[in-house]
């Protein structure tokens, strides 16, 4: 196995990125002595092949420049939020292969301190308690075209705001009765400017502070104070946060901060094939569409891994697709090409028949068999061979024969001649049927002069196939995984259902693998030779081996693309 260490110390690469450039240049100009990024996962849901790309940037350029990286939960909504999704959140971001060490934060680790300067804006003229409904607010707010209106509380007085505003946190008023906003301009081109809501009354218990607060502030009043209050540097977010910077640098005006971070913003990372939107991924669990938020086919961090995909695959992905400003969509296919890169270089090469077809050799003789020799690498000689047996009763796949060979058809059918890998020749000499009509069996001869596969008169066959010896073959399930949606573009809203593939998952229940795989072990990527790179799935037990499909040996995309 090649080792999959995290990615090492590296120098950092000057023009990889513009977020990357900024950052040299301010450490450059020693405008801070330390880089200190931090990545802000809401749990509210799973790591997904997305957030990956924000790790691996926000830990990624800690690591290259010599600074930290701080995991901070944005929890500040308990209506949404679950204890489950904080511990999967770390679990990934450590598969990934990445450390925070001592710098596990949590918005709520601020919540003292963003109240008083809470309280601050209102004793400054620049918070009030807005009793208007969600609704009115809304209207209120006006359009990208026309100014909003101001509210019929927003001059209130600081002394009844803060009398408010504490009652708000003491409990006395139900969900939705009022909210906090900043007061500075419903005129603003800039709609996050129209009075920008602050808190809200969320009676919900916190998966870290109970039910100690009825109160909870929204992600712009927590995410940049949470920021200055940790020393961030550079706090980058994505592309949609652009429109939300001026607000972030207003209440870092308006606060008695204790540093001055600056907010960079990155295209987020779109996939075809694939849908990124945290709302639909939680609908096609809750759903049952999936097995669960690690469903091998679910673009998360958990289902990725399940599937058997590499840590190194998806560190290799995010550093081939770059940083950009604007937004694109990435074709699935290199995130292929990075896996099967990976796993073509670890992954150890074995026999396994999905669809089995008995063969029967009849010039071997009944009761023998013998050991051969079989490369676990052809690319590597340390990973040594282990020993294979071939005997008179075989396995092989199910449409490697034709009875009736459709032009261009090389493999097996009757008269012809084949390769057994590492074994022998042999020749199809009979079909066996059922009454059905259904082929059973297969009758075919050997070549015992072709041991190890080549024949001493010269003579050629055009196919090599991966075969079992029947007694030593272990039944085993395999799990055929296709892609989720059968569409490049598939909606990423409500009709997400109408674009989901039909066929993203095919049981194979009677499946044959050779003996060595007995030492599999869960996640530890295998090529079936011939058949693609497989892994060992957790649903495994004593009784029943499960193999999952992490992919196939070319690219499933430019496939589908080509049968239209
Ligand atoms: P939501 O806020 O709707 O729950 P989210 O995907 O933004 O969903 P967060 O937990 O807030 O989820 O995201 C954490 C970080 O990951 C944020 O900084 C966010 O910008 C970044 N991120 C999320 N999706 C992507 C993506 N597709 N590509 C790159 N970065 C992403
Ligand atoms: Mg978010």
């Amino acid at each position: 196995m090649a080792s999959d260490k995290t990615s090492e110390q590296q120098a950092p690469e000057a023009g990889r990125d513009f977020i990357r450039d900024i950052v040299a240049a301010d450490l450059a100009a020693k405008r801070h002595g330390t880089v200190v990024t931090r990545f802000p996962p809401e749990p509210n849901g799973y790591l997904h092949i997305g957030h990956a790309k924000s790790i691996g940037l926000n830990f990624g350029i800690a690591q290259e420049f010599g600074g930290r990286c701080h995991l901070r939960f944005d929890d500040t909504n308990p209506a949404r939020e679950e204890q489950e999704y904080i511990d999967a959140i770390k679990r990934d971001v450590k598969w990934l292969g990445y450390d925070w060490g001592d710098n596990l934060f949590h918005a709520s680790d601020y919540f003292d301190q963003l109240y008083a300067w809470a309280q601050d804006l209102i004793r400054a003229g620049k918070a009030y308690v807005d009793d208007q409904s969600q609704d009115q607010i809304r209207i209120n707010r006006g359009t990208l075209t026309e100014p909003g209106k101001n509210s019929p509380f927003r001059d209130r007085s600081a002394a009844e705001n803060l009398d408010l505003f504490e009652r708000m946190k003491a409990g006395e008023f139900p969900n939705g009765a009022r909210v906090l906003r900043a007061k500075i301009d419903m005129a603003s081109g800039n709609i996050n400017l129209r009075d920008p809501v602050l808190y809200r009354i969320i009676h919900a218990s916190h998966p870290r502070t109970g039910t100690t607060w009825k109160i909870y502030p929204n992600y712009d009043f927590a995410h940049g104070q949470s920021d200055a209050i940790e020393r961030i540097t550079h706090s980058i977010c994505t592309l949609e946060f652009e429109d939300h910077r001026p607000l972030y640098d207003w209440f870092l005006d308006n606060l008695d901060v204790p540093s001055r971070p600056h907010q960079y913003e990155f295209a987020r990372l779109n996939l075809t094939y694939t849908v990124l939107s945290k709302r639909v991924l939680t609908e096609l669990v809750r759903g049952g569409h999936v097995a669960g938020w690690d469903d091998p086919r679910m673009p998360t961090i958990a289902g990725i891994r399940r599937r058997g995909v590499p840590a190194e695959a998806l560190r290799d992905f995010i550093k081939r697709i770059g940083v950009a400003k604007a937004n694109s969509v990435v074709d699935a296919g290199m995130f292929e090409f990075s896996i099967r890169e990976a796993l073509n270089r670890t992954a150890l090469r074995r026999m396994a028949v999905l669809r089995p077809l008995k063969v029967v050799i009849e010039n071997y003789p009944e009761g023998k068999s013998e050991e051969l020799e079989a490369v676990n690498h052809p690319d590597d000689a340390s990973a040594g061979s282990r020993k294979i047996r071939f005997a008179r009763e075989l396995f092989i796949e199910q449409e490697d024969f034709a009875e009736v060979p459709p032009k261009k058809f090389f493999r097996l059918f009757p008269g012809n001649e084949v390769r057994l890998r590492y074994a022998y020749f042999i020749k199809c000499t009979g079909v066996v049927k059922d009454a059905a009509g259904t082929i059973t069996e297969l009758r075919c001869t050997y070549d015992p002069a072709t041991k190890g596969g080549n024949a001493p008169d010269g003579r050629k066959v055009k196919a090599t196939m991966h075969w079992l010896s029947a007694a030593d073959a272990i039944p085993a399930e395999v799990r055929l995984y296709n892609p989720l949606f059968n569409r490049p573009d598939p909606s990423g809203g409500e009709g997400f259902t109408a674009d989901l593939n039909p066929q993203s998952l095919d049981v194979l229940k009677d499946a044959r693998v050779e003996p060595a795989l007995k030492e599999a072990k869960v996640e530890q990527p295998v090529q079936f030779e011939r058949q693609g790179y497989f892994c060992l799935d957790r649903d495994s037990t004593s009784q029943k081996l499960v193999f999952s499909r992490t992919i196939g040996l070319r690219d499933t995309f430019a496939k589908e693309t080509a049968k239209g």
